[in-house]
């Protein structure tokens, strides 16, 4: 039988309905879960891991490292993981893995709940069964399992509040489909070197979302010296505005002048930001700004933060920012 390592981490899943909402009840869950799904156990033998109960919007950088190097610790042992995880902050944990955790050979699968395991129509039950099955096949990467979907993690973002399909994928398809059997639509990597563990995540950075009448004033405030990276969350395939008091290409060439990187992402979430297009595009490269293709917001975030925390020169990273790490990058046909 195989063996799993289930590590919890909080979310909706290790909650209790408390009064009209839900509160983290950490008591309850490792004995409920054997409990109340005892055919969990004939999918695998299980050695579950308190590691934290947390809201997942209150994780960062530093618990990443933290399940990273609890993966890593136990890697040898267990034939796969499973973490459970508030499905808040699920895309951006399961997009920092995807880089932190080089040469997997082994499922890394994030589930978690709408609602709690406790509560009568929670759907805890499905995804933790789908997960721990997901987590005895060949895959070798890190996945979200929700609702029979299983996404690769750096293209997943939760796509609804209330919805038991929380996750959507919006530039790949599912790397498995989960029905009467589980088919897995990727393919095992060829030669995979030895397993190595590089966690290390930079906070010098920040997301802008552009908007109509965004005030150039506030951007001043910015201290740049703090930064070593923005993310512009643009209109469309990368567009933004270029006239008068709201031209935002002045702040490009500040950051430039500031050694800042600035990558330009979509506010839309299906395809592509295509910098030759518009003008504006076609400006913000001439201003030094580089595009994130169709990375997900999440995906490119982590990866930013992990090239920021693994070299100083911003060269190296821009290059590295726009070739495929993890499979979070569709490459140009
Ligand atoms: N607030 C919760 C969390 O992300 C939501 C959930 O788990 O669904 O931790």
């Amino acid at each position: 039988m195989k063996k799993n390592f289930l590590i919890q981490t909080g979310g909706t899943i290790a909650m209790s309905a408390k009064g009209e909402g839900v509160e983290l009840d950490p008591e309850a869950w490792s004995d409920l879960l054997i409990k109340q799904i005892p055919e969990l156990e004939e999918l695998a033998e299980i050695t579950t891991y308190p590691l934290f109960f947390e809201d997942s919007s209150d994780l960062n950088a530093e618990h990443w490292v933290n399940l990273a190097n609890c993966i890593d610790v136990n890697y040898e042992k267990y034939d796969g993981f499973v973490i459970l995880h508030g499905t808040d902050t699920m895309a951006y944990t399961a997009s920092a893995l995807s880089f932190s955790l080089q040469n997997l050979a082994k499922p890394v699968i994030f589930t978690g709940s709408q609602v709690p395991l406790s509560s009568i129509r929670s759907d805890a039950r499905r995804n933790l069964i789908n997960s721990i099955e997901m987590a005895t096949t060949e895959l070798q990467e890190v996945g979200i399992c929700f609702n029979d979907h299983v996404y690769r993690g750096n293209r997943a973002t939760k796509l609804s509040i209330g919805d038991f399909d929380a996750f959507g994928s919006p530039n790949l398809d599912p790397i498995a489909d989960i029905g009467l059997n589980i088919e897995l639509n990727v393919s095992p990597k060829k030669l995979i070197p030895p397993f190595d563990n590089k966690a290390a995540f930079s906070n010098e950075i920040f997301v802008l979302t552009v908007h109509p009448s965004l005030s150039m004033n506030v951007l001043d405030c910015l201290d740049l010296s703090k930064l070593k990276a923005i993310i512009v969350r643009t209109f469309g395939s990368g567009n933004f505005p270029m006239k008068g008091e709201f031209n935002l290409l002045p702040f490009f060439e500040k950051c430039r002048h500031r050694g800042v990187i600035v990558a330009i992402i979509s506010q839309a979430d299906y395809d592509a930001v295509n910098l030759t297009k518009y003008s504006a595009g076609r400006a913000a490269i001439q201003a030094g700004a580089i595009s994130a293709g169709d990375m997900t917001l999440e995906a490119a975030l982590t990866k930013l933060m992990f090239l920021l925390a693994h070299s100083d020169s911003k060269e190296h990273i821009e290059t590295q920012f726009q070739i495929p790490m993890a499979g979070e990058l569709s490459i140009e046909k």
